[in-house]
């Protein structure tokens, strides 16, 4: 049985709280939202926080509504929740399915959206109990200086291996963080840094609080396809968001986002040059190969690298039919 450290648990009401008791105990504390990701990192020792302060209670962080122009997610707002939100759903259909395919049930009813966009990188030589790290002498991530995946790098290569960060990527979303020093808001696409020790631009103090995606116009369609071992629970071996505007019967616009391959999610560049194309199966050929050329999974989860890579062009075409097939984005049906 894999047991806890002895530590502190935190339990605060408001925002006030919670960052005071993140400036009093500095980097011995840890915020904690569903903890479907922190509880079994702790219980293989790759996080031992003497102070865990949970996020769940706090009131600032709840909430999903419509405002000027946006949708706002209360960052500590279950993944079961975003899902199965009628706004979500009407004005932001691919988030909700991103949250839907997240785990199993038990764990969206736990884990929150702001959990998922601050996951922690998953590999093959981290995600394990100490004692099985310490027989390879631990690793770059964690306590070692080799890295078992690459084997010279000096580099953690750690998979991200979230499914909504790309779709809010597509989306053009930003994140507000809260801090003893202050608050400020980062785009989710300025987010992510390729470090897979610490692959988030967010400080050890900073709360993500909330979530804002501007409502997509009448032309906006997005989609959203994971490749996962079985149709529930795991964790994805690739993901892929695309999010397109249309203008009449050609697309003005186009953001693609693959990621669980590398430390952070990536756009795929030069689609700017299919501007103007007619959405048909020309142009889901081509955006399927350049996604193709800019993939390179490393071999940092047990699943055959080559068929992951393979895979991207097959869920990229998928997530553009799904998206040119889909409604697009609108208020909720009323009455
Ligand atoms: C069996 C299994 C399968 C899973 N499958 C998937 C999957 O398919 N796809 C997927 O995306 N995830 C998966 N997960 C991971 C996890 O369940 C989800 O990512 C979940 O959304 C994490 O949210 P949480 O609230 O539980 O995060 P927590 O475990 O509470 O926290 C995760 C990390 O984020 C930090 N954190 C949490 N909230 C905030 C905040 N508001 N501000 C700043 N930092 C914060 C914590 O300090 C911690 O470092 C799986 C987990 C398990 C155990």
């Amino acid at each position: 049985m894999l047991r806890l450290h002895s530590y502190r648990y935190h339990r605060p009401a408001a925002l006030a709280d919670a960052l005071a008791l993140l400036a009093e105990h500095g980097p011995a504390a840890m915020v904690m939202a569903g903890g479907t990701d922190l509880m079994p990192n702790m219980k293989h020792r790759l996080f031992t926080p003497d102070h865990v302060v949970a996020l769940k209670g706090v009131a600032e962080l709840r909430g999903i509504e419509e405002r000027e122009g946006e949708l706002r997610l209360g960052a500590a707002e279950t993944l079961a929740a975003v899902s199965r939100s009628a706004l979500v759903r009407a004005w932001l259909p691919a988030l909700a399915r991103a949250a839907g395919l997240v785990a199993g049930p038990q764990l969206r009813n736990m884990g929150t959206i702001g959990g998922n966009i601050c996951l922690d990188t998953r590999c093959t030589y981290y995600n394990q109990t100490e004692f099985w790290r310490s027989a390879l002498g631990f690793c770059l991530k964690k306590d070692g200086t080799v890295c078992h995946v690459t084997k010279v790098g000096r580099k953690c290569v750690a998979a991200h291996s979230a499914d909504t960060p790309p779709v809010l990527m597509t989306l053009g979303a930003v994140l507000d963080l809260a801090s003893p020093r202050g608050t400020r808001t980062v785009p989710v696409a300025d987010f992510f840094v390729a470090d897979g020790v610490r692959n988030t631009v967010r400080a050890a103090d900073e709360v993500v609080t909330s979530v804002r995606a501007p409502l997509p116009g009448p032309g906006s369609r997005a989609g959203f396809e994971k490749l996962r071992q079985r149709g529930a629970i795991d964790f994805p071996l690739l993901n892929v968001a695309v999010a397109l505007e249309l203008e009449g019967d050609v697309v003005a616009s186009l953001r693609v986002v693959v990621s669980a391959l590398g430390a952070r999610p990536r756009f795929i560049g030069g689609l700017e040059k299919l501007a103007g194309e007619r959405p048909d199966a020309a142009l889901l050929e081509a955006v399927a190969r350049r996604a193709l050329d800019q993939a390179h999974p490393l071999e940092n989860i047990t699943v055959d690298t080559e068929w992951r890579r393979a895979m991207v062009p097959v869920l990229v075409r998928r997530a553009l039919a799904q998206a040119l097939a889909g409604p697009p984005g609108g208020p909720p049906p009323t009455g």
